[in-house]
């Protein structure tokens, strides 16, 4: 019986990588330096992997940035504009591709598939010329055998990277991506025959796009493309790696029909049909079965009795010896060491597993499989279970009572959304083009560390709250100085949108190095919710308050929605994701009724995440868009007419085909981030999108430095006009001003506001 590793993080347990990474592109220390912080850690996860008794241990799983980019590297697909010589991929090139430089902006980021990682888009054209030209996959093979590991070298699937790609600028949209394939599968042959000839025995192609709805074009990629590989891949045992979802049963009969795979693996966790599939479809004999049953995406202990069971139910299926433990997909998407979690409870600790831990999880499961349980560790993983289950640490009787209560009503507001802008204009008096901003304000080095030294109980609560007041009120003048409509407090006390609900909820752990890459450098520290959720006492009040006593305009009252907190935490597992989601919107709804009743007319509520929760699969997108947009509605159900709520946009989305549902969210104003593509938002519109709230598209992109003119920001809001009646039409930017520089803000917010102006006085 066999274990396998999808793949592992390559940040360190301590964000060493990160770190070196920084310190590497701020020129502060050489290109060799980062390397042998790379190498150190590569060789760290591969000793540790084959300490713990793994046999198929990934390699070419690490990066500098991101997987796809490697692959971009390997086969020499550099777009034009990096000016590239040819010859072996370095780091200039490559970091140009993924940050830019100087001169060229860096590549487009995506989200990779429903995760938050994000990965740089291959830009593909018919004149690209495939050429091998980053020995990457096999330089870490060899670096692996060279300490005496023999590992699996992980390729990214030729069939996902084609269909991850995008027509590079000069060609036609809809140029056919697929017909690039042939000549990609030349420089994967090239790279097949090298880590053949230097000894590999395994390879692994991952190929999670076959989750997705594929047509049957797409699926006969995959047909063509490993049936052009075969002659090269003999002698080699080749494996599909799967994940995210059920690969759906018409790729499942196309990817075992292939004769050039021998082993296939499937994601069991996120996947919860395939185990059905593979027993009524039927396995093809004498191939392997990699079995994900341990979570990638999160950080819970598994529960090895009920994998253990699963395993064994597979196992009749496909063999004894044809059964491989796996993780459910690469374990870059959860946390890295348990061990440096010095500030968790032992109780909850138990509970926990992250990429170090889920690596011995995937080892006894299959030292259990071959008969050779370890009962001590077996035995201690059964009560940490129960313990989980029978904590009064998670169940709170009468959060289930009220949530479950919820299901049964649409929980809308009682006054059609025309009626209540008429209403609150009443109160507000705005002008027409009203400004607002989407909350925070530049976040400065001084914040940052009046909020860390009040955290580390350096200053007393006493200082820390004048420094805030302080700077709210810095921030309340400003906004006044430019004129803006509706203000915000600018959000200094947070130091995340939805770290700062969470710490003060119920229900609701956090780590101190539970790190999880989000792109290059970038890592994010999910909290964990462990139990039922609950506000013991109002989060935001006294701060809003604050800031409204300090001038005489319309303060918005700032909180993080429900969804957006579930999407960027790690959920139990323990009930279905809508019920904790539920939960969370109560609490949210019991501080949207304290900051109504305290005086505060205009509250927002942002779903920045609404749109990045949606399963990768059309058939269960309904679903969650019905319990999400509900648990929205949940929140401000119950606030008076008079009260103006606005959610917030979604950041890096294509909203277009979710937009019935943010109209059903009923907010009275959405603000939207549009700024990469007006266009695209607007063709909504005018295909005739019933739509009668107040909508704020962001008038510049606050992700780029740069100002934008008076002139640049009145020509978009009137292109916008043409589209939306002018009485609906909201301007601010498209997000957060906090990772800004006031530089920055000032001179564009200025140039925003006198845009408002100028169209007022013309219209
Ligand atoms: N209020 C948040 C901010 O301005 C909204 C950001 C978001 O939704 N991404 O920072
Ligand atoms: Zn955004």
């Amino acid at each position: 019986m066999a274990s396998h590793i999808v793949g592992y993080p390559r940040m360190g347990p301590k964000r060493e990588l990160k770190f070196a990474l920084e310190s590497f592109w701020d020129g502060k220390s050489t290109g060799e330096e980062l390397q042998k912080v790379a190498a150190d850690l590569r060789s760290s996860i591969w000793k540790q992997m084959a300490e713990a008794g793994i046999k198929f241990i990934p390699s070419n799983t690490f990066s500098y940035y991101d997987q796809v980019l490697d692959t971009t590297a390997m086969l020499g697909a550099v777009p034009e504009r990096y000016s590239w010589a040819g010859g072996e991929i370095g780091f200039d090139t490559y970091f140009s591709m993924a940050r830019g430089n100087a001169t060229v902006p860096a590549m487009e980021m995506t989200k990779w598939f429903d995760t938050n990682y994000h990965f740089i888009v291959p830009e593909l054209g018919p004149d690209m010329k495939f050429t091998y030209s980053s020995h990457k996959a096999i330089s870490e093979y060899q670096e692996a055998k060279a300490l005496g590991i023999d590992t699996v070298p992980v390729l990214i699937g030729p069939v996902t990277y084609v269909l991850l790609s995008k027509p590079a600028k000069v060609v036609n949209k809809s140029f056919p991506l697929l017909s690039l394939l042939g000549s990609i599968l030349h420089v994967y042959k090239e790279v097949i025959a090298e880590l053949k000839a230097a000894g590999a025995s395994w390879i692994q192609f991952d190929e999670p796009s076959l989750v997705m709805d594929l047509d049957s074009h797409q699926l006969d990629a995959f047909t063509k493309a490993y049936s052009e590989l075969e002659s090269s891949l003999s002698d080699l045992n080749v494996l599909i790696e799967t994940y995210f979802a059920d690969v759906p049963v018409e790729a499942y009969k196309t990817i075992t029909g292939l004769s050039a795979i021998s082993a296939f693996g499937f994601d069991l966790v996120r996947g919860t049909k395939t185990a059905d599939v593979i027993k009524s479809v039927g396995f093809p004999s004498g191939k392997y079965l990699f079995a994900g049953i341990v979570d990638g995406r999160n950080i819970w202990a598994n529960d090895l009795a009920s994998s253990l069971a699963i395993l064994k139910d597979l196992e009749a299926v496909v063999g004894k010896d044809k059964l491989v433990v796996s993780t459910s997909c690469s374990l870059m998407h959860t946390a890295v060491d348990l061990v440096n979690e010095t500030k968790l409870d032992g109780e909850i600790k138990s509970w926990l597993a992250f990429a170090a831990q889920k690596v011995v999880e995937v080892n006894a499961l299959s030292k259990a499989l071959a008969g050779r349980t370890d009962e001590v560790f077996f035995s201690a993983n059964a009560a940490a279970q129960a313990s989980r289950k029978s904590s009064p640490r998670v169940t709170n009787a009468e959060v289930q009572k009220a949530a479950a209560a919820l299901k049964d009503s649409d929980h809308r507001r009682a006054t059609n959304v025309g009626i209540r802008l008429d209403t609150q204009q009443k109160k507000l008096n705005l002008p027409i083009l009203p400004t607002t901003t989407t909350g925070s304000f530049p976040q400065t080095v001084e914040l940052r560390r009046v909020r860390r030294e009040y955290k580390a109980k350096k200053i007393s609560e006493e200082e820390y709250v004048n420094a805030i007041k302080e700077e709210i009120s810095k921030v309340v003048k400003l906004q006044e100085e430019l004129d803006l409509d509706v203000l915000v407090h600018g959000e200094p006390e947070r130091n995340d949108m939805v770290e700062y609900f969470g710490e003060q909820l119920s229900g609701f752990a956090f780590t101190v190095n539970g790190w999880v890459q989000s792109y290059g450098s970038r890592c994010v520290k999910p909290p964990i919710i462990y139990g039922d959720v609950s506000r013991p006492k109002a989060m935001t009040v006294f701060w809003s308050t604050t800031a409204q006593s300090m001038t005489s305009r319309p303060m918005k009252g700032m909180l993080t929605g429900p969804v957006t907190i579930l999407n960027w935490s790690f959920v139990r597992n323990d009930q279905p994701r809508h019920e904790t989601c539920y939960q969370i919107a109560l609490a949210i709804k019991k501080e949207v009724e304290d900051l109504e009743a305290a005086g505060i007319q205009v509250i927002q509520i942002d779903e920045a995440a609404l749109r990045e929760g949606l399963p990768l699969r059309k058939s269960e997108q309904a679903f969650y868009l019905d319990w999400a947009v509900h648990s929205f509605r949940i929140t401000n159900c119950s606030v008076e007419d008079t009260t103006q709520v606005i959610h917030t946009h979604m950041c890096y989305s294509n909203f277009n085909d979710i937009i019935h549902s943010i109209i059903n969210m009923d907010s009275d104003v959405i603000t939207l981030e549009n700024s990469r593509s007006d266009e695209k938002l607007l063709s909504v519109f005018r295909e005739g999108v019933k739509y009668g709230a107040g909508i704020g598209p962001g008038v510049y992109d606050i992700h780029s430095p740069r100002i934008p003119t008076t002139e640049e920001i009145a020509d978009r809001i009137n292109k916008m006009l043409v589209v939306l009646e002018v009485n609906i039409l909201w301007v601010n930017p498209d997000c957060g001003l906090k990772t800004r520089k006031y530089k920055e803000v000032k001179p564009a917010l200025t140039n925003m506001v006198a845009a408002a102006k100028l169209l007022r006085s013309q219209l």
